[in-house]
């Protein structure tokens, strides 16, 4: 194999970013614009397509939003089609979309349980099952999950989200073993702690003015000494989208500050 910078570079291809009007999904659909895809991203409603639209714009970027819930499979495919038809044969999809519930176990229903489990785990396979025909045709493709620390770990309070994350790294082996030979790639990122509205909860001083406990956990275990920033996630997704990491296939890459080693 030859290596060239270029193999970085992502002109011409079509990226999915679902979930990607704001906050981790912006800002990876930032960086897959930056390296040359044109991109599309998906809201679960009109406002916050709208709001999408108005981050784009502000920062200078074309992109197509689309309104689609993720866990709705009809929707998806339409959206697939319709991405197809304005920007052309999708290369690329970041499942991005999710949700997290904090409650403890015994007080979480089963209805919180499966709502979270059908939008972090059901939906990355409604959206990998939509587009990896085109894929497959193009005889080419890269899906890229966006998996958690919860995909090795448990904690309290997130046995949803912990549950689901965990199987979204078995869907990326999965993926990678049913359609490897096909020459599509699907790796994982796991961001450690990201400093976004998810986790702003966790970084709220209290009201006796110290530090949130997990806030301050985190900082004591993370190497890095700090949260992470959306920014960080930048590079290893330009990298997973593009041929350079071509043999790479089935992988979750931490992108943690090194915090999963100190745990
Ligand atoms: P946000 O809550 O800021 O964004 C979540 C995105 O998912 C939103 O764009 C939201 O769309 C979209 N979404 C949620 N439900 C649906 C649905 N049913 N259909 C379509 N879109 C939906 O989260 P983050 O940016 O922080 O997180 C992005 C991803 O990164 C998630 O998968 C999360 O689990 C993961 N992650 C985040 C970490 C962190 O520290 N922040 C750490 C590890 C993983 P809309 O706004 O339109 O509703």
């Amino acid at each position: 194999m030859t290596f060239s910078m270029n193999d970085f570079r992502l002109d011409g291809q079509v990226a999915l970013v679902t979930g990607g009007s704001h906050g981790i999904g912006f800002e990876i659909a930032s960086a897959l614009h930056e390296a040359g895809a044109k991109v599309a991203f998906n809201s679960s409603s009109e406002r916050s397509r709208e709001r999408g639209l108005e981050n784009y714009a502000k920062a200078g970027i074309p992109a197509s939003g689309y309104v689609c819930d993720v866990t709705d499979e009809a929707a998806v495919a339409q959206m697939v089609k319709s991405i197809t038809a304005d920007l052309g044969p999708i290369n690329i999809l970041v499942n991005n979309a999710g949700i997290i519930k904090r409650i403890p176990m015994l007080e979480m229903s089963a209805a919180d349980f499966r709502q979270v489990v059908d939008v972090d785990l059901t939906g990355p396979f409604i959206a990998a099952k939509a587009v990896l025909p085109g894929m497959i045709a193009q005889g080419q493709g890269k899906i890229i999950n966006i998996c958690s620390m919860m995909s090795e770990l448990g904690r309290e309070t997130v046995a949803g989200y912990a549950a689901a994350k965990g199987g979204l790294k078995m869907l990326t082996k999965n993926i990678c073993a049913e359609f490897g030979g096909a020459n599509i790639q699907c790796n994982g990122i796991g961001p450690g702690y990201i400093a976004t509205p998810q986790t702003a909860p966790l970084r709220e001083t209290q009201p006796d003015g110290s530090r949130h406990p997990f806030d301050a956990f985190i900082r004591d275990r993370t190497p890095a000494d700090r949260w992470g920033e959306t920014g960080d996630l930048k590079g290893p997704a330009v990298f997973l989208s593009s041929r350079a990491s071509d043999f790479i296939n089935g992988h979750i890459l931490y992108v943690d500050g090194g915090i999963l080693s100190t745990l």
